[in-house]
């Protein structure tokens, strides 16, 4: 990029589009945030994207190079066409088309688990590192893993759905119609569910949990969760203990498989349960490969909230 020159990203999600412009250092200038258009479909969504890509470039204080786009889904390999993103109800959206005709600058596409490992690359925890996996804990999982300085895309362009490695064959059923996947224990919505399962069974331990959502099991949420298990609730650090182990057997396998120098665990549930970094940081050290963990760090992100946002830029920064 030249000097002084900008991108913008833009992370689509499925409850709001933020897009912001970044300078080649990584720094946000300007940003922006609407609720997305989910009922108006793809060309309500791509009108939203390009009036916000608009506004940004005149705000931007110098020209855009670029704008990269983070999708809550599966892109094809070609990088233009969005395959499948449930929280849009979208199936095969000719995105990059859509954007072209609403925009003029040269346009990148790319999964948003797959985008914030590109942030955390350029500009966070994974700076400098050419062996690295991230994963992200939200309402689901995901991440990316990067090699020998790649990236890794697969065959299909879908690598990074390390959210369905399996953890515990016969385990708790998982969305993907698999069972026990790591998402089935560590997911967001599995940590409800798992609780609300739990509760359910042994209504006599769950006095705090019934306290919290006033007798209404289905008000269970991670978050709540999160509350129960800070105030030493028993069925919380059951359902957490078993998301901690899944998380565990998940990056022994991890580590064994790919050697990385860095895992690197971000996402919105870590703040519900920030202890995990370092469970997962003993446990793998206690299981894996004396020679596959000599190198290896554990850590939380560093762009935290931001790392969708500024992976987008990060992939309009790249050649
Ligand atoms: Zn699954």
């Amino acid at each position: 990029m030249e000097d002084g020159h900008c991108v913008i990203g833009i992370d689509l999600g499925g409850t709001k589009v933020e897009g912001a412009v970044v300078d080649g250092g990584g720094a946000i200038r300007q940003r922006l945030c609407v609720p997305t258009d989910v009922k108006g479909g793809a060309e309500a969504i791509a009108d939203q994207i390009g009036a916000m890509v608009k506004e940004l470039a005149g705000q931007a204080p110098s020209p855009i190079n670029g704008v990269g786009v983070g999708v809550p889904g599966q892109i094809d390999p070609a990088g233009e066409r969005v395959v499948f993103a449930p929280n849009l109800n979208w199936n095969d959206v000719s995105l990059k088309h859509d954007l072209a005709q609403r925009m003029p600058f040269p346009l990148h596409l790319d999964n948003d688990v797959r985008v914030a490992t590109l942030g955390e690359w350029r500009f966070g925890a994974g700076k400098g590192i050419d062996n690295f996996i991230c994963l992200f804990l939200g309402t689901g999982v995901g991440g990316g893993v990067v090699i020998n300085g790649q990236l890794l895309k697969g065959s299909s362009n879908t690598a990074g759905e390390l959210g369905h490695m399996v953890v515990q064959i016969d385990g708790p059923p998982c969305t993907c119609h698999n069972r026990g996947c790591l998402e089935a224990f560590a997911g967001g919505w599995a940590i409800a569910r798992n609780a609300r399962e739990l509760v359910k069974d042994r209504p006599e331990e769950a006095s705090l949990f019934l306290e919290l959502t006033k007798g209404d099991i289905t008000a269970i949420t991670g978050q709540v969760v999160a509350e129960a298990y800070q105030k030493g609730d028993g069925i919380a650090k059951e359902v957490v203990q078993a998301a901690s182990e899944a998380l565990v057997a998940w990056a022994v396998s991890m580590v064994n498989g790919f050697n990385p120098q860095r895992l690197i665990l971000g996402g919105g549930l870590l703040k519900g349960f920030p202890n995990l970094v370092e469970e997962i940081d003993q446990g793998v050290r206690q299981k894996a490969l004396s020679a596959a963990i000599s190198q290896l760090q554990v850590m939380a992100t560093a762009l935290q909230g931001n790392a969708n946002l500024l992976g987008a830029a990060a992939l309009a920064l790249q050649p």
